[in-house]
């Protein structure tokens, strides 16, 4: 029979978990396939683990994978998806922000022949002006200095096919921005466009601050225009000051000008001393992160994991 999986990754999500496994169970009764969830607990610091584990008892299509420590979505995502075997498998947060409810039109998309099927927020409401201005502009930016085709409005929400999911875990880098890796690995990919919810339970863990870091993760992990613009930049500086010293020179050559250099000096030593800072700043961005690839250390590591009990895969 066709299997399903579904993979959750959770920090301190106990109190929501099992409204969460409830929706997601009502949804695999009307679904004809042999479905499984399989939860991530990333190190959370709240009774996470012990509510998957009751729920492990009650249902046996429930996994549990249990992280070392927190390790971030990205990677718990990434370890949940290398314990999977299923044909196909959803990506949803614990939250229930994303409707578990869709994962029916996934399943029918994929019949359909897509490999990926993933989610767009239509609207987004409850998020102020400026948190949409800033997701318009990354979007407007990415799209810009990358060659991939980000889809806008596109969380993790997504089901992947067998072989998309099995491209996607060659794909072994540390630094991992998960949408431009869902991008990279193509396929024929659809998208359903749906309302997002808000949380049924707990906190973000997002903050500006975590988010302009994604934001810096897409772009160095997916372009290297950010190298290029150093140079062209100090360029066009280099030029501007050649103009300027022939002006300079003729000035005092013709009209035997006094030099008043002090202003101009600032200005320009202050100019250039700014863009070369900015050029180490970026080359630092990627030295930083061939470092951190350079160590080869693991993704993540497992503490615990329990498969399901139904023994019928
Ligand atoms: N999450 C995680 N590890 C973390 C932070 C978040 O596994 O370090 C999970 C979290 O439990 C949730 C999902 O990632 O299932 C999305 O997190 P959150 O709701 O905080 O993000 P938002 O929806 O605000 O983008
Ligand atoms: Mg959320």
């Amino acid at each position: 029979m066709t299997s399903l999986s579904v993979v959750v990754p959770a920090y301190n999500e106990g109190e929501g978990l099992r409204e969460f496994q409830r929706r997601v169970a009502a949804v695999f009764d009307t679904l004809d396939l042999d479905c499984s969830v399989l939860y991530v607990d990333d190190g959370s610091r709240d009774d996470t683990w012990s509510v998957m584990e009751s729920l492990r008892a009650a249902d046996g299509r429930v996994a549990t994978l249990k992280l070392s420590r927190n390790f971030g979505k990205e990677l718990a995502l990434t370890a949940g998806l290398d314990h999977v075997d299923a044909d196909a498998v959803v990506v949803i947060d614990a939250d229930l922000q994303d409707p578990p409810e869709l994962i029916a039109d996934f399943v029918a998309k994929w019949r359909e022949g897509y490999d990926v099927v993933y989610g767009t927020r239509a609207s987004r409401a409850g998020e102020t002006a400026f948190k949409k201005f800033t997701s318009a502009a990354f979007y407007r930016v990415m799209e810009r200095m990358t060659d991939l085709p980000i889809p806008r409005d596109t969380g993790d929400f997504r089901l992947m096919s067998r072989r998309a999911i099995d491209a996607l875990k060659q794909l072994r880098e540390r630094q991992r921005f998960m949408k431009g890796l869902f991008t990279w690995v193509g396929f024929p990919q659809a998208s359903i466009v749906y309302d997002r919810d808000p949380r049924f339970a707990g906190d973000s863990k997002w903050n500006y601050w975590r988010l302009w870091n994604f934001a810096l993760e897409g772009i160095t992990s997916f372009s290297s225009f950010p190298l290029r613009l150093a140079t062209y930049v100090g360029v066009v500086a280099a030029l501007v000051a050649f103009v300027f010293g022939i002006v300079v020179f003729a000035k005092a050559l013709i009209f035997g000008d006094p030099v008043r250099g002090y202003p101009s000096l600032m200005v320009v030593v202050l100019f250039l001393g700014g863009v070369q800072l900015m050029a180490l700043g970026v080359i630092g961005e990627y030295l930083g992160r061939t470092y951190v690839e350079s160590k080869q250390r693991p993704l993540y590591l497992i503490d615990r994991h329990h498969p399901p009990r139904s023994g019928d895969r």
